[in-house]
């Protein structure tokens, strides 16, 4: 069972391969929503798209009926920005706590603080980093592809590694059960 997936993409792909919103953390937020840069309200991406496509900036309504004109952006980080709430380490200790595998791909772990994830699971727990390189990795784990302590590295594309354990496990008939339709030829 899936607890949580921390993802740096902006993307709503995720949201697009059938995981709930519920286990999904979008750290740099997500381009799927938008809200007002000063008060922070909700508002209509698709009306935001509109108005970008059109060259134009949408104006929050609260904010405006307060004679303020404060534009609304797409719900995704900007530069030397702070992450969104939902992505407070703290306020996910919790759901970390009982992870019992963590598997962190394509990425070495170097941005903070999503970094600290692999320190906030339990000591015990393995953990799986699926890259092309285990090298330089931030966290100061090790991981090996023998893995030693726990710490095990599956060197390649995250697709194909993925497909690999698939394979493996015979995992074939599951997986084609709940993919999405368009993504059924991942296995073939
Ligand atoms: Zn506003």
């Amino acid at each position: 069972m899936i607890h949580k997936v921390f993802t740096q993409n902006t993307d709503t792909l995720h949201l697009e391969s059938g995981l709930s919103e519920d286990v999904l953390i979008h750290a740099h937020g997500t381009t799927g929503k938008a809200h007002c840069a000063v008060c922070k309200a909700y508002d209509s991406f698709s009306e935001l798209n509109k108005a970008l496509v059109k060259g134009e900036v949408r104006y929050c309504k609260p904010c405006s009926q307060q004679g303020k004109k404060s534009p609304i952006k797409p719900s995704v980080v900007f530069f030397g920005e702070s992450l969104p709430d939902e992505f407070k380490l703290q306020a996910q200790k919790k759901a970390l706590e009982n992870v019992d595998l963590l598997l962190i791909m394509g990425t070495t772990l170097k941005v903070q603080p999503f970094s600290h994830i692999s320190k906030l699971v339990p000591q015990h727990a393995p953990q799986v980093l699926i890259n092309r390189s285990n090298e330089d990795v931030a966290s100061g784990d090790t991981y090996t592809e023998s893995g030693d302590h726990g710490r095990l590295f599956l060197k390649g594309d995250c697709d194909d590694v993925v497909k690999r354990i698939v394979e493996a496990a015979e995992w074939e008939e599951d997986l084609l059960e709940i993919l999405p339709q368009r993504h059924s030829d991942f296995v073939k």
